[in-house]
C-alpha cells in the first residue's frame, strides 16, 4: 500500500514529469505497468489497473528485477498507442539495460473466471520462455482446468496480439525490440489490497489477503525463473 500510495491515479504529470517511473534492478527482467495509473482511450480517461504499480515495484525490490510503472494519469495509452511515451522509455531501457524478457503486468475485473489470464500472443511472443512460465503457473498452483481465483486462461481472453492501429506493450517489444515478451491480467482479488481514495471507482473494494501474497510469490518466482532462460 505505501509504493501503490505513490501513484497519482487521476493526476496528470507536472510539467517535465515523465508520468511513469524506472527502478533499475540487478537481474535481466524488466517488469512492467503501464496501466498503473488512468490513461487515455476511445475519447475518455479509463480506469487504472489498481496495485500493478505497487506489485511491480514491491516484486522488484523483492527479486531485483528492472521495473517501470506509470505512476501519473496518462494522455496516452501505452498499451495501445504506438507513439507512447511509456514505449519510447522501454526502448532505451531495453537498449541501457538489455533484459532478457518483459513481464507486462495488467489487471482486470474480478468477475472473471480466472485468477490469471497470460497472453504470448498465442506463443510467438516469448517461444523459449513460454513453457518456463506454465511451468512455474502452474506449480505455483495455477491451472486451465481450475474456476475461481487458482484459474489460468492461456492466450484465449487476452492474448495481447492487440491490432493493426492497437499495439499492446507485449506486441510492441516483440515485433518492435525483439525483446521477448509476456502479458498477465491479474484478477482485482489477487492484487488491490485495499482501493484507495482517488481511485477512479468509488466503492471501496478489499482483495484477498492470502491470494495477493500468493500473487507476489508467483511473480517473484518468476522472476527468478526467467532470469536465467
Ligand atoms: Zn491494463
Amino acid at each position: 500500500m505505501a509504493l501503490e500510495s505513490e501513484t497519482s491515479y487521476q493526476i496528470d504529470p507536472a510539467p517535465g514529469e515523465d508520468g511513469f517511473l524506472f527502478v533499475p534492478g540487478s537481474l535481466p527482467v524488466l517488469l512492467s505497468a503501464p496501466h498503473g495509473a488512468a490513461h487515455w482511450r476511445n475519447e475518455r480517461y479509463k480506469e487504472e489497473d489498481e496495485y500493478t504499480a505497487g506489485l511491480v515495484r514491491l516484486v522488484g525490490e523483492i527479486t531485483g528485477a528492472h521495473v517501470i510503472c506509470a505512476n501519473r494519469r496518462s494522455s496516452a495509452d501505452p498499451n495501445a498507442d504506438m507513439d507512447a511515451p511509456y514505449k519510447a522509455a522501454l526502448k532505451e531501457i531495453v537498449r541501457q539495460h538489455n533484459p532478457r524478457i518483459v513481464l507486462d503486468i495488467h489487471g482486470c475485473k474480478p468477475e472473471n473466471g480466472f485468477g490469471i489470464a497470460l497472453g504470448t500472443m498465442k506463443g510467438a511472443s516469448s517461444p523459449r520462455h513460454r513453457p518456463v512460465i506454465l511451468q512455474i503457473l502452474h506449480e505455483q498452483g495455477f491451472s486451465e482446468s481450475h474456476t475461481g481465483l487458482a484459474g489460468l486462461n492461456v492466450d484465449k481472453k487476452y492474448p495481447a496480439m492487440g491490432e493493426d492501429s492497437r499495439e499492446p506493450v507485449t506486441r510492441f517489444a516483440w515485433e518492435k525490440l525483439g525483446l521477448p515478451a509476456a502479458q498477465f491480467e491479474v484478477n482485482a482479488h489477487l492484487r488491490v489490497v485495499q482501493r484507495l481514495s482517488g481511485a477512479s471507482t468509488p466503492e471501496p473494494f478489499t482483495g484477498d489477503p492470502q491470494g495477493i501474497l500468493h500473487m507476489i510469490a508467483t511473480l517473484s518466482a518468476l522472476v527468478k525463473a526467467l532470469a536465467t532462460v
